[in-house]
């Protein structure tokens, strides 16, 4: 689907990528780690073509977005991290609409896809409602809801829980994964470990390199073992499992995201 190929991009004298090779493929739920500073950030900007690389490729289903930014900037939405910087209008219904009247998309279609999106982030009953009232989780559900509308193949959000209490992210995780779930590749950036209990793949960039790729139990096995290279906090369930994996040679699965199964597993093994 999206397909980076030895990108290089500096900031001045500050190289940031200097052959960065990078996959979407159809059906990813994709968490993109990494400390402050390594990357994440520009990395999203390239793909959307807000910063321009030096050199390298980047396709979207295999067309060259060199020759068409927009071809990939209609397929692909953005949410960021701060609902307020990007909310414009002061009602629900208007915001969604608001995201499609440049595009025109016949009012049926609209109303059609206003109803969808605000059933998948589970917002139908504030269809009418003042965008003021929401509160925080909600309005970052009704951002969710203005890229849906658009129908992106690829669902980008730019640690869009970093404002939300647990609650509230949990209800943002499990909206994401049902978007993955009817199709849309999802790829998120952040920095709560949890969270990837809903993800399927994981990309962590240092210093503007990928230092791993792979499946989410492959890296929650390698970050056990040398969590050092990536400066993460665990959470308690990590932090177990990693007892369970280093001292009982217990095998990591999905449960350890469950702190009560992974203490069960402590408990059978003693
Ligand atoms: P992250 O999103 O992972 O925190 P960034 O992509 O923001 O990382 O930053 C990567 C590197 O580029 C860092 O060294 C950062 O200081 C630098 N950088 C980011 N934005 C700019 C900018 N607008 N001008 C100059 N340097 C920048």
């Amino acid at each position: 689907m999206l397909k980076m190929e030895d990108i290089e991009f500096s900031y001045g004298e500050n190289r940031v990528f200097e052959k960065l090779n990078l996959e979407i493929q159809k059906g990813d739920f994709l968490m993109l780690l990494g400390k402050n500073g390594s990357g994440k950030s520009t990395l999203l900007k390239l793909i959307f073509g807000i910063e321009k690389k030096k050199s390298g490729k980047i396709y979207f289903n295999g067309k060259d977005l060199d020759e068409d930014i927009y071809y990939g900037r209609e397929r692909m939405a953005l949410v960021f991290q701060n609902p307020d910087e990007q909310i414009v209008s002061h009602k629900v219904e208007s915001e969604l609409a608001f995201a499609m009247e440049n595009y025109g998309i016949p009012r049926d279609e609209m109303r059609k896809r206003i109803d969808n999106a605000l059933e998948i982030t589970g917002l139908s009953h504030k269809k009418n409602a003042e965008i003021q009232t929401l509160s925080g989780g909600e309005k970052q559900r009704l951002c969710i809801a203005s890229a849906m509308v658009m129908e992106p193949e690829i669902l980008i959000l730019d640690e869009p829980t970093s404002m939300l209490d647990s609650k509230n992210r949990l209800k943002i995780m499990e909206i994401l994964a049902e978007i993955n779930r009817l199709g849309t590749a999802v790829v998120i950036v952040s920095h709560h470990l949890k969270e990837l209990e809903h993800c399927r793949k994981v990309i962590s960039l240092e210093k503007g390199e990928i230092i791993f790729r792979g499946n989410k139990i492959e890296f929650i096995k390698d970050l056990l073992i040398q969590k050092e290279k990536y400066a993460l906090s665990l959470p308690t369930s990590f932090q177990l499992a990693r007892e369970l994996y280093q001292n009982y040679s217990i095998d990591i699965t999905d449960e350890i995201f469950n702190l009560e199964k992974a203490g069960e597993k402590i408990w059978d093994s003693l």
